[in-house]
């Protein structure tokens, strides 16, 4: 759906490599929700400036092509019983897997086994009514209260993975995508329990180079420092801290970040 994000591409080419000739069930893989954001390696639609992940349900009558994508979604997501969204973030962080409300507890054990199976190095807990009210419009949300079980995956960016990391994603894929085989229910329970995080997001309050001084996976405690700003105009250094403690899931590397944008993310383990 943001057509600046690659990294699903090359996983998606080397799952579709794993598959077995046959299986159960029916797999629909949608490479790019957004065919010009993609090609103009941006994030919105280009012909509407639309986020694509954004004002789900479309309201009556909307126009616009960017409308006509998210209503060819729901119908796809209508037409399927389990749906995973792949997203890639911008800074460079851990593998995460998003784990939204379900509306069942059918649903959210599915969505579990998935995750548990995924075996990514984070796992989220998105609360859309607290601290992830951003995402209140997503797909994702929409298709939760259609009663749709729903995961969405976020990949390191596309700079930061190599062949040997596009192979071990694929792997968490395939793997997750078997657990959903209904065969699969009892025998495959993996003994793996997954740590849910809280996203402690660190924004910018300047613009600025940035300097990272930690790294992912790192422990944060309180008014560390994480990073250093430098002012384009004087080249004069700031130190960013941190006012969160939690373990370092994401951290900006050397480039111009403005005020407003997104340093780091400090997860909080919750359960
Ligand atoms: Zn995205």
């Amino acid at each position: 759906m943001h057509g600046d994000e690659v990294s699903g591409f090359y996983v998606l080419e080397k799952l579709v490599s794993l598959l077995p000739e046959k299986f159960s069930g029916t797999l629909t893989i949608i490479p790019s929700a957004n065919p010009l954001g993609l090609i103009h390696r941006q994030r919105f639609v280009p012909l509407d400036e639309e986020d694509l992940n954004r004002g789900f349900p479309p309201p009556p009558k909307a126009r616009g092509v960017s409308a006509a994508y998210k209503h060819t979604l729901i119908q796809l997501g209508h037409a399927h019983d389990f749906i995973i969204d792949l997203h890639t973030f911008v800074l460079p962080c851990l593998e995460a897997g998003l784990f939204l409300p379900q509306s069942s507890e059918k649903n959210t054990a599915l969505v579990k086994r998935f995750l548990q199976a995924l075996d990514p190095e984070t796992v989220f807990s998105m609360d859309i009514k607290r601290e992830e009210q951003r995402e209140a419009s997503a797909l994702g949300v929409y298709m939760i209260a259609q009663g749709k079980p729903f995961v969405a995956i976020e990949y390191p960016p596309v700079r930061q993975i190599n062949e040997e990391f596009i192979a071990l994603l694929a792997d968490n894929l395939f793997h997750a995508l078997s657990s959903l085989s209904s065969g699969n229910a009892s025998s495959c329970t993996p003994s793996k329990e997954i740590h849910l995080f809280e996203r402690q997001q660190v924004i910018s309050q300047s613009t600025g180079l940035f300097v990272p001084t930690r790294k992912l996976r790192d422990e944060i405690k309180i008014n560390d420092v994480i990073g250093c700003m430098i002012d384009s105009v004087s080249l004069a250094r700031e130190e960013i801290h941190s006012p969160y403690q939690g373990t370092l899931t994401e951290i900006a590397d050397r480039q111009l970040w403005r005020f407003g944008e997104k340093l780091a993310t400090v997860g909080k383990r919750i359960a």
